[in-house]
Parts: C-alpha cells; sequence; structure tokens
C-alpha cells in the first residue's frame, strides 16, 4: 500500500501580541513597532521604515524593499543592531519611563523566537 505516513507537524508558536510589535534589542521588552511608510520612496522605489521603542526610545529609520513586512524590517534591523551597523538613536522624550528589563535573553534566543515554521498550514 502506497499510504504515506502523516508528516510530523511543527509546531506553531503563537503569540497574543501584535504582530507588529517586537522585541527591542535594546531593552528587550516587547515595545518595539515597526512602521512602513509607503508614501516616502527613494529613487530606487523602497519604502521607509520606521523603528520605535515606546520603552527606551530607540528611534530607527530605513529603506526597505516594497515586499518587506515589518517582521522582515524587524529581522534586518536586529542583524545591523548586532553587527553594530544599525543606525540609530535613542529620544529620550518618547520614552514612556525607565528602561526596566527584568528579562534577560541573548539575542540569539530571541531571533531563534522569531522564526515560526509556516509548513503544514492549511495543504
Ligand atoms: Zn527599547
Amino acid at each position: 500500500m502506497g499510504r504515506r505516513r502523516k508528516r510530523r507537524k511543527k509546531l506553531l508558536i503563537r503569540r497574543p501580541t501584535m504582530p507588529t510589535v517586537f522585541r527591542c534589542p535594546n531593552c528587550e521588552m516587547e515595545a518595539l513597532t515597526v512602521e512602513i511608510n509607503k508614501k516616502e520612496r527613494n529613487e530606487f522605489g523602497y519604502y521607509k521604515a520606521i523603528i520605535r521603542c515606546g520603552n527606551c526610545g530607540l528611534y530607527a529609520e530605513m529603506w526597505v524593499p516594497p515586499i518587506y513586512q515589518p517582521v522582515d524590517v524587524y529581522h534586518k534591523f536586529l542583524d545591523e543592531f548586532v553587527k553594530g551597523t544599525a543606525k540609530y538613536e535613542i529620544r529620550k522624550e518618547a520614552a514612556a519611563g525607565k528602561a526596566g528589563g527584568e528579562k534577560r535573553l541573548s539575542l540569539e534566543e530571541l531571533l531563534e523566537g522569531e522564526e515560526h515554521e509556516m509548513e503544514g498550514e492549511g495543504s
């Protein structure tokens, strides 16, 4: 018989938070928002993305290809942040309060935690 074994499903981690709120690499709070401004385009047709943390006041701007989703912008920013090439500033007036991070997660854990396997949905 040609019956195939059931494929093992990968566990999907669903988070209660909105998909456009991410963990800030600077203060490690889930307060980082990514906004893609489709009205502002550069000469390559890239959109301007704004990365902002509501906790520590981190602020960054980045040009991204039109196919980018906020999560892609986040990963790109994280990548540059880790490498030390990210351009950002800390806008203190935008910060709601003190930066208090009791949670300690390494950046590697952060990155891994964000990569969800989408396999096995719907088909
Ligand atoms: Zn922050």
